[in-house]
């Protein structure tokens, strides 16, 4: 069988279905894996994404023509069975599922397999095929688990805060940030730490910190 997705110069392109994944040029209709801005492009005629993401989708790229597909729902287009399946990566981010004559293919755009309670876990989906476009996807990349990361940034915390320095984490808002805001609220909770933006009074505390999230675009 002849390859159902191939690289076009507009993008993934899913052949007998005719339309496009992530595509970087404005085509007819665009199925985005998620909203980040190296996905997610404005110029597109209709869009399709899965529902948790459609109002950051919406908040990016203003008054489009969208179609929010719940997670799982299997929709048929031009004779191709598309369905969305969470890619664990941030809000609303997907895998696609795509069937044609018994053969499926799944195209991912960034993935993650730690679940972070920011979005819904990852999925694992049978497929004969499998495409990933993803920023640190490629073998050469390790990463240490979420756990040990953040048990650094904690103790980071405490010994600013035991020598009395002031101490800042800016976080990029849809990427590490959501992550590291989630982290930040359930160690807020079970830490006392102050409140996202707000500084602790030198009087209340020897202890300064202040988060903030970077508003640049991902
Ligand atoms: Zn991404």
């Amino acid at each position: 069988m002849a390859d159902l997705v191939v690289a076009a110069k507009e993008g993934l392109l899913c052949v007998p279905g005719d339309f496009y994944i992530d595509p970087w040029l404005p085509v007819e209709r665009a199925v985005i894996t998620h909203a980040h801005a190296d996905h997610a492009r404005a110029g597109h005629a209709h869009y399709l994404t899965a529902a948790p993401g459609a109002a950051v989708l919406r908040s990016r790229l203003g008054e489009i023509s969208l179609e929010a597909l719940p997670y799982g729902k299997k929709i048929i287009h031009n004779g191709v069975t598309i369905s969305l399946h969470p890619a664990g990566h941030v809000l609303g981010s997907a895998q696609v599922r795509l069937e044609w004559h018994g053969e499926v293919w799944v195209v991912s755009g960034d993935y993650k397999l730690d679940p972070d309670g920011t979005c819904a876990p990852f999925e694992p989906v049978t497929c004969d095929a499998f495409i990933t476009e993803s920023t640190f996807g490629l073998p050469i990349y390790r990463w240490e688990a979420q756990q040990k990361i953040f048990d650094d940034i904690r103790h980071w915390w405490r010994r600013n805060a035991e020598e009395g320095r002031a101490q800042r984490a800016v976080l990029l808002r849809l990427r590490q940030g959501a992550t590291s805001i989630e982290r930040y609220r359930q160690c807020r909770r079970s830490h006392h730490l102050p409140r996202r933006g707000q500084r602790t009074q030198p009087d209340i505390s020897r202890e300064r910190c202040l988060v903030t999230t970077h508003s640049e675009r991902e």
